[in-house]
């Protein structure tokens, strides 16, 4: 690996304007693994203006849409065929499992491919005004589209994001996050071995409070979206609002589980495991809440608790099921709301402490006699922590898991299909995931309700987010 990522601006490799650089450490170690060029406003200004002169020249938006399409599904190709070296960088550089990463590598450049292909299929339409009159409304792109992108899933973000943002013709900027950039410098890389017009994608690193905020309010660009927290996620639509220009934004999650008493707890369990202990539980979409039928429950806890003490810990480099956690103030965070729910009365059946290892590992947790109104129960949490919190009747279960701020993800396990539809008709979240946690792919609308945010990633409702309309209406003579 190099020990220095520079920052991909107009199709150039710069070091940032400043002379800076950020140290990235290794999670799994705590030790320094790289440095990359710190972006500052004024490389913000430089992407924007590369991205701003793509945009007047024509020379993304002015390919048929197919040939812009095969840059994607060729960046694609470049990067699963860079996918041994890619993924070990995410591990050393993220903490998560190898095998966890390989998965995102793959998911980045399934994005791309996917929204390569969808390039052509984005049509206007012609619209009968009477006789004498022609009008037509044509899909227009936004121009530069900003993203800014969190740490949990750099490679994964950034291809949803930049997929159908280039698919429909816009220039890109990618601010990636300070505690794993190394990545997403690879998806620059791919831009630049494909030949992608330059300024199409410029990739920049810098600290949220300068590069990321001087990006979110520059005034030539034309569209954000923003995956994060909710506190900085109204800064950034603050930001928006005073521009008047259109946001995705990805926020956090606190998602339920409602498990029916004719469940599979077979299928339950080994959902579980995936659905909390994925990237150490630092996951939007986890399942960071099980509401349990009260008669179950010492069955279930039993058998999470079982699973949970199966799963090694340790860097994931050395193939263990969980990996770190991204920081020391991560995993700082994560024991603090396990300390709280513990003074909240909360019982901890397994886990609730860090690794006794240089790195940041947290064990697999399960906590029971939790309350939905209680802190560890409303907060985002983001680390392997699981609340099990339990019902006595299905209409209790429902509004225990509706009771939360977001609204991101919710999920039913159980084999009536009434139950379920029932329920899943009524949970507020953005998507239900029944009896497989994770479910739909890159093919399904993606997004929240509530403080979890708004507008849609993946699949075809994916496209919509970058582009406005045009009617043009003409008098024949
Ligand atoms: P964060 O809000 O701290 O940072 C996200 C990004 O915003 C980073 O690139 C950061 O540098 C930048 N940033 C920070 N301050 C900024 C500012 N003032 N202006 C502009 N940009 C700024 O979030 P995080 O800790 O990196 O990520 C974790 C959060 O992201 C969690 O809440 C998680 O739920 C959420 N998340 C949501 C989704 C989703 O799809 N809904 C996916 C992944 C993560």
């Amino acid at each position: 690996m190099s020990a220095y990522y520079q920052n991909f601006i107009g199709g150039h490799w710069r070091d940032g304007a400043g002379g800076e650089r950020i140290a990235v450490e290794n999670p799994a170690t705590g030790e320094q693994l790289a440095e990359v060029a710190r972006a500052t406003p004024a490389d913000v200004d430089a992407a924007v203006g590369a991205a701003r002169r793509c945009v007047e020249d024509r020379s993304l938006v002015g390919l048929k849409p197919a040939d812009r399409g095969r840059y994607l599904v060729d960046m694609g190709r470049w990067i699963v065929d860079h996918r041994g070296e890619i993924a070990e960088l995410l591990t050393l550089d993220s903490g998560k499992t190898l095998q966890e990463s390989g998965w995102e590598v793959d998911g980045c450049a399934g994005y791309l491919e996917y929204y390569g292909g969808l390039a052509p299929m984005v049509e206007g339409s012609y619209i009968p005004v009477g006789d004498g009159i022609v009008d037509y409304a044509i899909p227009v792109p936004y121009g530069v589209s900003a993203h800014i992108i969190p740490w949990n899933y750099p490679l994964d973000i950034v291809g949803r994001g930049i997929g159908p943002a280039i698919a429909t013709g816009n220039a890109v900027v990618v601010k990636s996050p300070e505690l794993d950039p190394i990545t997403v410098t690879y998806v620059a890389r791919a831009a630049e071995e494909v030949g992608l017009p330059p300024g199409a994608l410029n990739v920049i690193a810098g600290y949220g409070h300068d590069a990321g905020d001087a990006l979110s309010k520059h005034p030539d660009v034309g569209q954000i979206t923003f995956t994060g927290s909710v506190e900085t996620g109204q800064k950034v639509l603050h930001a928006a609002a005073d521009a008047v220009i259109p946001t995705v934004v990805e926020l956090g999650g606190k998602s339920a589980a409602i498990v029916l008493p004719d469940a599979d707890l077979d299928v339950l369990t080994e959902q579980t495991r995936w659905g909390i202990y994925s990237n150490a539980g630092q996951v939007c979409s986890a399942m960071s809440r099980l509401v349990v039928p009260h008669d179950l429950r010492d069955e279930i806890v039993d058998r999470v608790v079982a699973r949970s003490e199966e799963l090694t810990v340790g860097p994931g480099i050395d193939s263990n099921d969980m990996g770190s956690l991204i920081s020391a103030q991560q995993l700082e965070r994560v024991d603090r709301y396990v300390r709280t729910a513990q003074e909240d009365g909360v019982t901890v059946a397994t886990g609730g402490g860090r690794l006794d290892r240089p790195g940041h590992f947290y064990q697999p947790t399960v906590l029971v006699g939790v309350e939905n109104g209680m802190t560890i129960a409303q907060e985002e949490v983001f680390g392997p922590v699981l609340s099990v919190i339990s019902y006595t009747h299905e209409a209790e279960a429902l509004a225990i898991a509706n009771d939360s701020q977001y609204g991101l993800v919710s999920g039913v396990f159980g084999n009536d299909l009434d139950r379920v539809t029932y329920l899943a008709d009524r949970l507020e979240a953005g998507q239900v995931f029944v009896n497989e946690w994770f479910l739909p792919g890159r093919e399904a609308p993606f997004g929240g309700f509530k403080k979890s945010g708004f507008g849609r990633e993946k699949g075809l409702l994916g496209l919509r987010s970058y582009y406005h309309w045009k009617n043009v209406g003409i008098r024949r003579k």
